[in-house]
């Protein structure tokens, strides 16, 4: 398995690993620093027999095709990779401040002013892939990484994204608190799985939990299918505007992204945000 050309321009030893940062299906990711630059990254490290052994060839080349494409504040940026026989390594920009789900198991429910920046910053990332017909489907907040002072949040993990072209997906994915009815269901699906899944980021961000979270995964499920959600904490009415804009069962019915960039709660927060196409690739 090749994902493409071989790029010889860096090669493992010219890093040295500095602590691992977590674990995924298909490998590790490490904290490395560049030794001759200085420069730290996360280093996603691809089994290739893992790979092949789930028959998950494609998929891997196109997160990895993928992410090497994007450009956006808000996208976690693959700088390079390089691979040997047996792994793919992708040097990562490093997310120094860690998972938004880490976050928010500390500091539970978000302030509004907080969790409108984690929402806007996430539905903007979101935003630029769904201009390049890409739907993430894996949204959730260990997904979401945390950069700098700001705390900054950009979308990470591409592991499940996939081009929607004219074709609609049918292959199951996501976690279940994020994953959306028509998912369960086993319906066709399209980026409205994303918007649904900010749905329920929203919800989590200012009630500190879940929308549908139940002890077991059927109650769980029961709840999504009958889009079944209350709120038990007092939230602005422009904040519930949106979650029951995004939480609806029929996705061509749910806010459209720009929309919900645009809406009144989130212009409270932050300047409307730039939404246009541009800067696709990387210096090479
Ligand atoms: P899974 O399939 O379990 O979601 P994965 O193999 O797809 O895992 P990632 O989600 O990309 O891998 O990464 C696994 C974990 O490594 C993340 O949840 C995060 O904690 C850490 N991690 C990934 N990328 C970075 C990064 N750029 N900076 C810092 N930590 C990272
Ligand atoms: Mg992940």
């Amino acid at each position: 398995m090749e994902v493409s050309k071989v790029r010889n321009e860096y090669s493992l030893s010219q890093f040295k690993v500095e602590g691992l940062l977590g674990s995924g299906a298909y490998g590790v990711v490490q904290k490395c620093v560049n030794t001759e630059t200085g420069q730290v990254f996360a280093m996603k490290i691809i089994e290739k027999n893992k790979v092949i052994e789930k028959s998950m060839e494609e998929q891997v080349k196109r997160e990895v095709l993928t992410q090497l494409k994007v450009k956006h504040r808000n996208l976690v940026r693959l700088h390079y990779y390089f691979e040997d026989s047996s792994q793919i390594y992708c040097l990562l920009e490093y997310a120094d401040r860690g998972q938004l789900f880490a976050y928010l198991k500390t500091t539970g429910a978000q302030p509004e002013p907080m969790a409108a920046r984690f929402f806007l910053d996430t539905g903007s990332g979101v935003a630029y892939l769904h201009q390049l017909r890409v739907a993430h489907r894996d949204l959730k907040p260990e997904n979401v990484l945390l950069f700098g002072e700001e705390l900054t949040a950009k979308v990470g993990d591409f592991g499940w994204c996939a081009e929607v072209a004219s074709e609609k997906r049918l292959t199951f994915c996501g976690t279940l608190d994020y994953v959306s009815p028509e998912m369960l269901f086993g319906e066709p699906h399209d980026q409205g799985v994303d918007l649904w899944a900010l749905g329920v980021l929203l919800f989590e961000l200012l009630t500190g939990k879940a929308p549908f979270s139940m002890p077991s995964k059927k109650e769980t499920m029961d709840k999504i299918c009958a889009v079944d959600f209350t709120f038990d904490v007092r939230i602005s009415p422009g904040a519930e505007e949106l979650i029951r804009g995004l939480l609806l069962r029929e996705s061509s019915r749910r806010m459209p992204l720009q929309q919900v960039l645009r809406h009144k709660w989130c212009d409270g927060f932050e300047a409307p945000v730039e939404l246009a196409v541009g800067d696709l690739f990387f210096e090479s």
